[in-house]
């Protein structure tokens, strides 16, 4: 068989522990014996970032705005335990955050569903699309500890020096503050994300904040986003039959738990991280979801949502058998292929990719799957496979 061939390379950002030994299975096996793979490579293993003193993040998202589609592996994030294994000689940066403050944008995350692994909610017929907006709040804070008679105060300096102040607080305790910011134009490209993605995918779009309480801040991401929808998306919404609607962000989470699912679900970028957690989780796993970053100008990266699965790594290098999920990072080699195909034209990168996507869901459909699928499956005798196995099941139906 002829391997099906690319016209443009993708931006392949290879990461650490369980997910990069997966990752070289899932080339090996489901893809490089049928597609002739073009990839600019670029190592965002642990180490490599230490030797490259982190460049190589950067430049693989560099990479990315230019070749307009990545897929990446799971990567760690350091902390404190991580600087003595790895003996780094920094805390690097997280570089999903790095990449994201390159690329801006906003991150969609929609639940794989396959028969036999019931949400447990039980109205949630279809799948439910998060949109993170991936700029600023929390991840681009500044935090200071306050010791005791200690005034906070924001200070705005104009161009010609200056200055507007407000009183955080006084501390008559120790205590702590922080100071976060976001940016007119990056909510105007999550607001500009979420509805194009909407009518691409044929979905409302819910979203909610809090601007009872932020009048200010979470306001502004409410007033921008009917700005944009009144001056250049209410028609087209219209003609498609879809509605946005903005509520309240507690309201918004009582009313997903009611609904059957099938919406887009914006949230902020902290309400973002621990909501799409918290929806994957209740449609079944972590590793059942499919992830993508969509930047303004148009660049795509595709990832699993989940980390690197530290705890089956060890297991694994201890030499005993794992029963790790490779699906999410499956759908993110699947979502890249298929956009350079649609971005190419090469409509044969398309269709292989949905082949694959079919093989990995038959395959599980089948009773065939990874363990933690395996304990919450409504199938009857699943047959629990080990990492490698369930990557050679899916090859053999491909
Ligand atoms: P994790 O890798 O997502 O794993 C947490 C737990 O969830 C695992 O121990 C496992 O549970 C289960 N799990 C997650 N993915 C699974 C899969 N594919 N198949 C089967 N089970 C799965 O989170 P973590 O252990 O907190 O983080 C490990 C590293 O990943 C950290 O260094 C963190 O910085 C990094 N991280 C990276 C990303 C990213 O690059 N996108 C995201 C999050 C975390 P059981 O152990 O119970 O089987
Ligand atoms: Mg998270």
């Amino acid at each position: 068989m002829a391997k099906i061939e690319m016209a443009t390379p993708l931006v392949e950002m290879d990461g650490d522990e369980m997910t990069r030994i997966i990752w070289r299975l899932i080339k090996e096996r489901l893809i490089c014996p049928f597609v002739d793979l073009k990839t600019e490579y670029f190592d965002l293993g642990l180490e490599n970032r230490e030797a490259t003193k982190d460049a190589v993040t950067a430049e693989s998202a560099e990479a990315c705005l230019r070749l307009g589609v990545a897929v990446k592996c799971a990567t760690i994030t350091p902390n404190a335990a991580r600087v003595d294994e790895y003996k780094l000689s920094e805390m690097w940066k997280s570089p999903n955050g790095t990449i994201r403050t390159i690329l801006d944008g906003t991150v969609f995350r929609t639940p794989i569903l396959v028969k036999g692994i019931e949400p447990y909610v039980r109205t949630w017929t279809k799948p439910i699309t998060l949109a993170r907006h991936a700029y600023g709040d929390v991840y681009r804070n500044v935090e200071m500890r306050v010791p005791a008679g200690s005034k906070v105060e924001l200070v705005r300096t104009a161009p010609d020096g200056s200055e507007e102040r407000t009183l955080v607080h006084e501390f008559a305790g120790d205590g702590v503050a922080q100071g976060v910011h976001n940016l007119d134009a990056s909510i105007e490209g999550f607001a500009r994300s979420c509805f194009n993605y909407a009518l691409g995918t044929k979905q409302d779009v819910w979203f909610g904040a809090k601007d009872t309480i932020s009048k200010t801040y979470d306001h502004r991401f409410k007033d921008v986003f009917q700005e944009i929808f009144d001056a250049e998306y209410k028609e087209r919404f219209a003609e498609a039959g879809l509605e946005y609607f903005y509520t309240l962000i507690d309201d918004v989470v009582a009313r997903v738990i009611r609904s059957e699912g099938g919406f887009i679900w914006a949230c902020k970028n902290y309400d973002g991280d621990v909501m799409s957690d918290m929806v994957s989780t209740a449609f079944g796993s972590l590793a059942m979801m499919t992830s993508v970053l969509v930047s303004p100008s148009g660049a795509y990266e595709f990832e699993a949502a989940h980390g690197t699965v530290q705890r089956h790594y060890y297991k694994h290098l201890e030499g005993k058998e794992t029963s790790t999920n490779s699906v999410a990072t499956i759908f993110a080699w699947t979502g890249a292929l298929a956009k350079r195909g649609e971005l190419d034209g090469t409509p044969e990168l398309v269709d292989f990719a949905k082949r694959l996507e079919r093989a990995t869901i038959d395959t599980i459909e089948s009773g065939q799957m990874t363990g933690d699928l395996a304990a919450i499956t409504s199938l009857k005798n699943p047959e629990k496979l080990s990492t490698e196995a369930f990557i050679d099941a899916v090859a053999s139906r491909l």
